[in-house]
This record gives structure tokens, C-alpha cells and sequence, in this order.
């Protein structure tokens, strides 16, 4: 009988072993089939998390980070964005919560956040992508903090061009009047979340819109910031 199970098993495991990832996506290793996010352990561990917090500019109170934006952690994101790699999205989020816990936890800072919001795409390029990775990434940080997520208070009105190699006061230029909020946000105290901060102009444009329709203070949260964040 327990030759039976094991043959079982084995034809299960290699039935798995054939419909999933089989390889690292970092290091190309054979990978367990339970292995979530596509990648091993030991390459797992080795992501540069290096969780942070500073205060923000303009309409934003304050940023958080969970790693800096450098191989092997920007290799993943850009996987998880650009790549389809939509479930490791999920594990980023959750393991983004873990690490920004005990700065969340604290009670010192940032007080009283009411509800998580994602940095919204256009429409138009949500639909092409078929997720938005933001929203993916808040999920699991919402639930973490016990809060809801809310995808319908802030929207991106305006497609807008690719801000790749745009200074920040070009970035900020470009995305002016791109973002939308609605009045459920009046009084309440937000969490907006990205996958990488580079200049700020997205999460600071975001907070403007936010701030503008009577958000009392926005905090931004990224996975990863760029060094000269
Ligand atoms: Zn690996």
C-alpha cells in the first residue's frame, strides 16, 4: 500500500514538477515545486532589504521603503512588472509587510493609517497588462496591517508618456493633473503604495491629488527605492 502512495506521490510531483517553474529565476537552481515567487531560498534570503523610512516633500508626509532598487531585488520587480511574473507580486507584497512591520508596528510613526491605496494605472494600460502590480503589492501589506485596500478613491485620469530617463521636475510637470481622487478620502489618512521610488514625482502627484480632495496626510510605500532616494 505504502508503495502505492509513494508511486502516487511521485507522479504527482513530477505532474507538478512539469506545469510549474522549474528553475530559479535568479540563479537558475532546481527549484522544489512549493517554492512560492519562483525563486530559492538562498537567493531569497540574499535580497538587499534594507527597510527605512524618511520624511516626505510637498504634499507627502512621509516615505517607506523595503530594499533599495539594485540587483537581485530590482531584477525580481522588473520580472514581476514587465515580465508577467505576477505571482511573485504577491510574495514581494507579503514579504514588503514583514519587513516594514516592526516600522509600521511602532505606534511612534506613521499614526493612524486608515486605508491602503495603490498607485493606479490609466485604464488603458491596466487593461494591456491585464494587473496592476501596485495593487498586487498592497494586498498583502493591507492585509498584514489590518486595513482595507481602496482602488476606487484615487484614479489615473491621463495615460501619460514613459517617465524613464525624465528628471524629477519634468516627471512632476508631465504628471500634472494625471491623478484624481474622490471625497471618501476627506479627513483620512493614507497609505499609497508602488513597486520602485525614483524621483517621487508619481507618489508626490498621487499625494497632491489625494490632498487636494481632503486626505488629512498621505504616506508613500514602496518595495525598493533608487539610491539618490
Ligand atoms: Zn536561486
Amino acid at each position: 500500500m505504502q508503495t502505492v502512495v509513494a508511486a502516487g506521490r511521485r507522479l504527482l510531483e513530477a505532474l507538478l514538477a512539469g506545469l510549474l517553474p522549474a528553475d530559479c529565476t535568479l540563479c537558475g537552481a532546481p527549484l522544489p515545486w512549493r517554492q512560492a515567487g519562483g525563486v530559492c531560498l538562498p537567493c531569497w534570503s540574499d535580497l538587499p532589504w534594507t527597510p527605512g523610512l524618511r520624511s516626505g516633500r510637498g504634499p507627502l508626509r512621509a516615505v517607506l521603503w523595503g530594499g533599495d532598487y539594485r540587483d537581485p531585488l530590482r531584477r525580481l520587480i522588473r520580472g514581476f512588472k514587465f515580465e508577467d511574473m505576477d505571482d511573485l507580486g504577491a510574495v514581494l507584497g507579503a514579504e514588503l509587510a514583514r519587513r516594514l512591520g516592526p516600522l509600521l508596528a511602532g505606534g511612534a510613526f506613521p499614526p493612524g493609517i486608515d486605508m491602503v491605496v495603490p498607485v493606479p494605472l490609466h485604464w488603458w494600460r491596466r487593461w494591456r497588462r491585464g494587473y496592476n502590480q501596485a495593487e498586487i503589492l498592497a494586498e498583502p501589506l493591507a492585509q498584514a496591517l489590518a486595513l482595507p485596500v481602496r482602488t476606487d478613491v484615487l484614479v489615473r485620469r491621463r495615460a501619460g508618456r514613459r517617465q524613464l530617463g525624465l528628471s524629477r521636475r519634468d516627471r512632476l510637470r508631465a504628471l500634472a493633473g494625471c491623478y484624481a481622487a474622490r471625497p471618501g478620502v476627506r479627513g483620512r489618512t493614507v497609505l499609497v503604495v508602488d513597486d520602485v521610488l525614483t524621483t517621487g514625482a508619481t507618489l508626490s502627484a498621487c499625494a497632491a491629488a489625494l490632498r487636494r480632495a481632503g486626505a488629512a496626510s498621505v504616506i508613500g510605500c514602496v518595495v525598493a527605492r533608487t539610491t539618490r532616494n
